[in-house]
């Protein structure tokens, strides 16, 4: 039937396939919502912050009116921040639109796009969107291989997007690379560099990526507040970039693409030091709480700088899926990761300390 609509590349495409939500498992597995670990869509366990809370509550009264289609008070917080002109910034209804304008302002129908094998599913989602090739490069040890893909840069390429931290393997780009890998693009190929899990690493790797946007007119950083900052529901993301590609995305995006409730609690969550921080410090004793587990029980893993790890639970073609199911009756909801073309794997938030240790107990049982 849908043969006969749409163009082939818009038929082409499969879903996005998201965590399943509470409420749905509790129904089709007949469990009670609140025995449900749900660590599937690498969320915060603090969920709002109360800071964000307020914010939205002095918001409310002005909802009867349209969002300042500009987001000019998000955007001079967020410059004073990232010590960029806030004509530099370009906001989001969460990072993935972002992503998806980006493939939309600079590439047209027919030309390529380059992003790594194993890397954020909406790369291939918002390549296909607008009718450009893909360029998927092999990873190397699950993370990007830069020099890979330079190599696969064609005369039709027109954008690049690396994400780091990526996911859904956690792998991590040390900043003199991803610096020698920009100095070594070509002027023509644009570069979303996607650091939604920046906020969680440590001192030592952090870098400002920002002030790279100064040095390179063909570079974007996307960043969001659904991961570290706790406001996934809400969908505001950001982009930094020069005011050459910042116009074109502002073209492109819908004006009022940003609701007046998520910039309000997006100012308030950016100057919440204190939130971040204690999301930051229960990350790092959740993921040694998760990497104890999987060396007990023999698991590979691969070493993470995100808020979740990927996991191998098996070496059955279908081990991923299985271990899936067995988890979900269980009341604990994790990402299987076979569409990524990992289907050994599960793909693991970290959680508060009781849900890990849930989650844990639970893949024990499974694992016999
Ligand atoms: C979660 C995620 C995003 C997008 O999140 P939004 O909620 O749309 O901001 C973007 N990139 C990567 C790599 C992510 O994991």
């Amino acid at each position: 039937m849908i043969d006969q609509f749409g163009p082939d590349y818009v038929r082409a495409i499969a879903p996005y396939q998201a965590g399943k939500p509470i409420a749905e498992v509790a129904r089709e597995f007949g469990l009670d919502e609140a025995a449900i670990v749900k660590l599937a869509s690498n969320e915060n366990p603090f969920g709002l912050p109360e800071s964000s809370r307020q914010a939205m509550a002095a918001a409310a009264a002005e909802l009867g009116r349209y969002p300042d289609a500009n987001g000019f008070e998000l955007k001079a917080a967020l410059s004073k921040r990232y010590k960029v002109p806030a004509d530099w910034i370009t906001l989001g209804n969460g990072s993935n639109d972002i992503l998806e304008i980006a493939a939309h302002a600079f590439v047209a129908a027919g030309q390529s796009v380059v992003y790594s094998q194993y890397s954020f599913a909406v790369y291939a989602l918002a390549t296909q969107g607008v009718g450009a090739r893909a360029i998927e490069v092999p990873a190397r040890e699950y993370g990007h291989d830069l020099d890979a893909m330079l190599a696969a840069i064609e005369d039709d390429t027109r954008l690049m997007f690396i994400a780091n931290p990526n996911n859904p393997t956690g792998t991590f780009i040390p900043a003199a690379q991803i610096q020698a890998f920009l100095d070594k693009v070509p002027a023509h190929v644009i570069v979303v560099l996607d650091e939604a899990y920046n906020e969680y690493l440590d001192a030592e790797h952090q870098f400002e990526s920002a002030d790279w946007v100064r040095s390179y007119p063909n570079l974007m950083v996307s960043r969001t507040f659904s991961k570290a900052y706790g406001l996934a529901g809400l969908r505001v993301g950001f982009a930094i970039a020069q005011p050459a590609l910042t116009d074109l995305m502002n073209r492109i995006r819908q004006p009022f693409n940003v609701n007046s409730l998520a910039q309000a609690a997006a100012i308030a969550a950016l100057n919440d030091k204190e939130f971040l921080a204690r999301g930051a410090a229960n990350n790092s004793a959740g993921y040694r709480q998760f990497v104890e587990a999987f060396d007990e029980l023999g698991l590979e893993y691969v070493p993470s700088f995100g808020n979740f790890v990927l996991v191998r639970v098996g070496d059955a073609p279908d081990a991923g899926a299985r271990v899936n199911l067995e988890l979900l009756k269980l009341g604990v909801i994790v990402r299987p990761v076979g569409n990524y073309g990992l289907p050994n794997w599960l793909r693991v938030s970290i959680g508060l300390p009781a849900e890990n240790a849930i989650f844990i107990a639970a893949l024990k049982k499974v694992l016999g």
